[in-house]
């Protein structure tokens, strides 16, 4: 399948890509992972991005657009691609759409995860993610084995810097200045489809009934 995953940080799109990519053995493409990464390694990237992020601004366009005109070109892109957290901006949208249409690719949908604010602030406070391979934990309903190490890799998992009370406070009124209008802009492609995400299964179960996989 090739889907967009729009929804507010904490809505859950990673966790619903990650459960669909074992389904049907498309790639998961979050332009967060990548841009961690980057920080992490210290490429000229990840220098570039990093003030933005701690902040929980957005990166500048061009640089994820350079990164995604990549990215997409890959070979397991072919299997089909589930991108978590791209496209964040109209203008990412609209050189998606033409980078698309220059590939030959068509988009299955975009789907929307619709979650409460109370309930993501919640979420985003309590989320801990590892440092090594980015494992997502939360102290209150799914806490590592040992508190502060992975349970997968024996990595250290920490509250990321752009998940203080201001940076998520920042991050979304951001999502609502920014991402928000992508609904508006996929609805007009006649690809959008917006799912009440309050279970993980509910929203994979309607994934799958809408793109028949
Ligand atoms: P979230 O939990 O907010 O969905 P992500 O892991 O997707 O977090 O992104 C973390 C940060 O990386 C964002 O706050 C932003 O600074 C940057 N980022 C990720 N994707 C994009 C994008 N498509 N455009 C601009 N900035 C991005
Ligand atoms: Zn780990």
């Amino acid at each position: 399948m090739r889907l967009i995953l729009l929804g507010a940080p904490g809505a859950g799109k990673g966790t619903v890509a990650k459960r669909l990519t074992a389904i049907d053995g498309s790639v998961q493409i979050s332009t967060g992972d990548i841009l961690r990464a980057a920080v992490k390694e210290g490429t000229e990237l990840g220098k570039e991005a990093k003030a933005f992020m701690d902040a929980g601004d957005l990166v500048p366009d061009e640089l994820i657009m350079g990164i995604m005109k990549e990215r997409l070109q890959e070979d397991d892109c072919q299997a089909g691609f589930l991108l978590d957290g791209f496209p964040r901006t109209i203008p990412q949208a609209e050189q998606l759409k033409s980078l698309l249409a220059d590939l030959g690719i068509e988009l299955d949908a975009a789907v929307n995860l619709d979650v409460p604010r109370e309930v993501i602030l919640d979420r985003l406070t309590t989320r801990r993610t590892c440092v090594d391979c980015g494992a997502i934990y939360n102290i209150k309903w799914a806490p590592s084995k040992v508190e502060g190490v992975c349970d997968k890799c024996g990595g250290k998992v920490v509250q990321r810097d752009d998940e203080t009370e201001e940076a998520i406070s920042n991050r979304l009124d951001v999502y609502n200045e920014k991402t928000a209008p992508l609904a508006g802009f996929y609805e007009t492609e006649g690809v959008l489809m917006t799912v009440q995400a309050t279970s993980t299964d509910d929203v994979v179960a309607a994934i799958r009934e809408r793109t028949g996989v």
